[in-house]
């Protein structure tokens, strides 16, 4: 299979966002998931976005139909799923299922953890209830978020790992010349200078087979609304780097591409592999 670069946006409402403590704001970032989601139409890019109850209400009619966009779970209000009880978050993931179902008319066989608080007790619940992945080892710097261990896991290839039939897609981590960095996306590389990111990235796209990116709407809005009151470690946070973002994404488009990467959604990856008679099942 040819390099498989997988695009994925984390599709919560603003207000929705863990930092902003539970406030409201006026601006739902619409405007910046379309802005994404036209990038990566410029591109020919698959994209895969991770939806909350109230991301698929605001623009579940816009994105019914949407070409090369695949739909999967991220969580009913942003609520953490480590710390759940199984009954919880088995009840979250299959309501959330039939809502995408009735309001995209598509299936969900996927799911992003918030914050990337994955363990192995929620793998178990993802598998019972009949889901084929997870996208949230992110596994850095992660400990109050919880990790996954994926030692034990068949590395299919640089961010894809299978075990039991179950796969994760891990969210793309570089070695670069500080130690790891996650060149996957985010306020990683939103808040990091262009000039340290860019040969990281560049490097680290070279020497890989796959390569995952995520990143928030709210992450290229070009004004966002901030609640009064936010502490200073929020506010930068959510403000730094957001100017530029949208660009570096679409610099970072035309590396993958240059770079022989393919686009993929993890669904799509898994046909690709069952195809080709590995054992994506
Ligand atoms: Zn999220």
């Amino acid at each position: 299979m040819s390099k498989a670069a997988f695009l994925t946006l984390d599709t919560e409402a603003f207000s929705e966002t863990t930092c902003l403590g539970g406030k409201e704001v006026a601006d739902e970032a619409g405007e910046g998931l379309f802005a994404l989601l036209d990038l990566f139409e410029k591109y020919g890019a698959k994209c895969t976005l991770f939806l909350t109850e109230r991301g698929l209400s605001l623009w579940g009619k816009q994105l019914a139909g949407r070409r090369g966009t695949e739909f999967a779970i991220h969580a009913r209000e942003h609520e953490p799923a480590l710390g759940q009880t199984e009954e919880r978050l088995t009840s979250t993931l299959l309501t959330m299922r039939e809502e995408v179902r009735r309001t995209l008319g598509a299936g969900a066989v996927g799911y992003r953890a918030p914050c990337f608080g994955i363990d192995e007790t929620i793998i178990k619940t993802l598998k019972r209830c009949g889901f084929c992945y997870d996208s949230s080892a992110l596994n850095y710097r992660n400990e109050r978020h919880g990790r996954l261990d994926l030692s034990s896991w068949r590395k299919v290839s640089d961010v894809v790992y299978e075990k039991d039939g179950f796969f994760e897609f891990k969210p793309s981590v570089a070695r670069a010349p500080w130690g790891k960095f996650p060149v996957c996306g985010g306020a990683y590389m939103r808040m990091t200078p262009w000039a340290v990111a860019k040969p990281v990235l560049r490097r680290h796209l070279a020497r890989s087979d796959a390569f995952l990116f995520y990143a928030h709407p709210f992450e290229v809005m070009r004004k966002l609304p901030l609640p009064k009151g936010l502490p200073f470690a929020s506010r930068l946070y959510v403000t730094r780097g957001r100017k530029q973002f949208l660009e570096r994404i679409e610099r970072m488009l035309g590396m993958l591409l240059e770079g022989g990467y393919e686009w993929f959604t993890p669904a799509g990856y898994l046909r690709t592999l069952r195809k080709n008679g590995g054992d994506g099942r």
